[in-house]
C-alpha cells in the first residue's frame, strides 16, 4: 500500500508576501518558511484554480494590498454573577492584580460585571516562580501596562480556559497598505490579511464592507472562481478571517472595478 503526504509550504518575506518563484520578493529577504501537511484533495483541486488565477494576474495589471485587521471590542466572558444571581457579561477593567507568596507569583486580569460592577479575576498565571516570569511581563503587571492588558483582553483562546460562554464582537479597524502593483488600471486584486489578534468578523462581511460590494455578489464571483481565498476550506468566505490568509479577486468583468480597487487600498472612489 502506498501512502501519499502533501506538504504545503508557505514562504514569507518581511512584508508577508508568499511566493515560491525566485526574484518575486519585493522585500528581498525571506523571514519564515512554514510547512504543513494538507489533504491531497485540498492540494490538487484548489491549487490548479489558484495557479490559473495567479497566471492571469501576472498577465494583466494587478494590485497587491495588505489589510491589517484589529478587533475594537474585547471578547466578553459570561459568568455567574453572585450579586446579580445569574449569568452576566463581564468587561475587562484594564487593571491587573499581582500577589506574591515567597518566590511564587499569582497574576490576574480584573473584570467587572457589566450590570453590577462585581469583580471577577481572570487568571493570567498561578503559583509561578518569579524566575520563570519574563521581566517584561512582570513590569507590565506591576504598571497596568495598557498595551499588554489589551493583548491579554483580546486573547480569546486563552479566555476559553476560564469559561465556555464568550461573547465575541465583529467590529474591527482595517488599515490598508499597498504592497505592489499600480493603482490605476488594476483589474485584479490580491489582498493579504494580517490579523495579529484573533478576529471574529466573517470574511465576506469584511470584504463587503471594505470593498462596497454585496455579499451575494461576492458569492457569485466565488462561484465562477473570480474570488479565491487561500487557504481554501469549505465555505471559507463565511468563516472568520485568519491571519496570513490571502484572497485574489478578478474584477475584469465588473463595470465598477476601478471603484472597488480604489476602496481596497483605503481610498474612497470619486462621487
Ligand atoms: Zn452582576
Amino acid at each position: 500500500m502506498i501512502f501519499l503526504a502533501f506538504v504545503e509550504v508557505t514562504v514569507r518575506d518581511r512584508n508577508g508576501i508568499a511566493d515560491l518563484k525566485p526574484g518575486t520578493f519585493p522585500g528581498g529577504t525571506i523571514t519564515s518558511i512554514r510547512c504543513q501537511t494538507v489533504s491531497p484533495h485540498r492540494v490538487l483541486k484548489p491549487s490548479s484554480r489558484w495557479t490559473s488565477l495567479r497566471k492571469n494576474q501576472t498577465m494583466s495589471h494587478a494590485l497587491t494590498v495588505r489589510w491589517t485587521i484589529e478587533p475594537t471590542t474585547a471578547p466578553r466572558p459570561w459568568l455567574a454573577c453572585s450579586r446579580c444571581r445569574g449569568q452576566r457579561p463581564f468587561v475587562c477593567s484594564g487593571k491587573t492584580r499581582l500577589n506574591a507568596n515567597g518566590r511564587r507569583l499569582d497574576a490576574w486580569l480584573i473584570y467587572r460585571c457589566a450590570d453590577c460592577g462585581d469583580s471577577w479575576n481572570r487568571p493570567v498565571f498561578e503559583r509561578k516562580n518569579v524566575r520563570d516570569v519574563a521581566p517584561d511581563t512582570l513590569d507590565a503587571l506591576q504598571n497596568n501596562d495598557r498595551a499588554w492588558i489589551h493583548g491579554v483582553a483580546f486573547d480569546v483562546e486563552d479566555l476559553r480556559r476560564s469559561t465556555t460562554r464568550i461573547e465575541e464582537f465583529p467590529d474591527c479597524r482595517v488599515s490598508h497598505h499597498v504592497l505592489a502593483g499600480r493603482l490605476e488600471g488594476s483589474m485584479r486584486l490580491e489582498i493579504l490579511f494580517t490579523a495579529p489578534t484573533v478576529v471574529s468578523v466573517r470574511t465576506d462581511r469584511l470584504l463587503a464592507a471594505e470593498l462596497g460590494v454585496s455579499r451575494s455578489r461576492l458569492a457569485r464571483l466565488a462561484e465562477t472562481d473570480r474570488v479565491i481565498l487561500m487557504p481554501e476550506t469549505r465555505r471559507s468566505l463565511q468563516r472568520p478571517i485568519k491571519d496570513g490568509a490571502r484572497i485574489v479577486i478578478d474584477l475584469s468583468a465588473e463595470a465598477d472595478w476601478a471603484e472597488i480597487v480604489e476602496r481596497a487600498q483605503g481610498g474612497s472612489p470619486p462621487a
